[in-house]
């Protein structure tokens, strides 16, 4: 399943929409799956690299740069 996403879109969804080019590591759940076996299986996936799944605080805390502010939608305001 994670392969099937990956080949599908190779590239991080999240960088792509903050115009970064970065090929996607994990197949992240957009909605949380919790116990539910339907979700789980079924529920729509995007392609995230490694930072991007593993919090972008965390990559700040790597790179060093600023945060973007988040807008509410969740998405960094330019
Ligand atoms: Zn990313």
């Amino acid at each position: 399943m994670r392969a099937r996403q990956l080949q599908l879109k190779p590239l991080c969804e999240a960088c792509e929409k903050r115009g970064l080019i970065r090929s996607a590591r994990v197949a992240d759940h957009i909605e949380p799956h919790r116990d539910n076996e339907a979700k789980f299986w079924n529920g729509a996936l995007q392609s995230l690299c490694t930072p991007c799944h593993s919090g972008d605080k965390q990559a700040f805390e790597k790179t060093g740069r600023m945060p973007t502010r988040i807008g509410p939608d969740g998405w960094p305001i330019e």
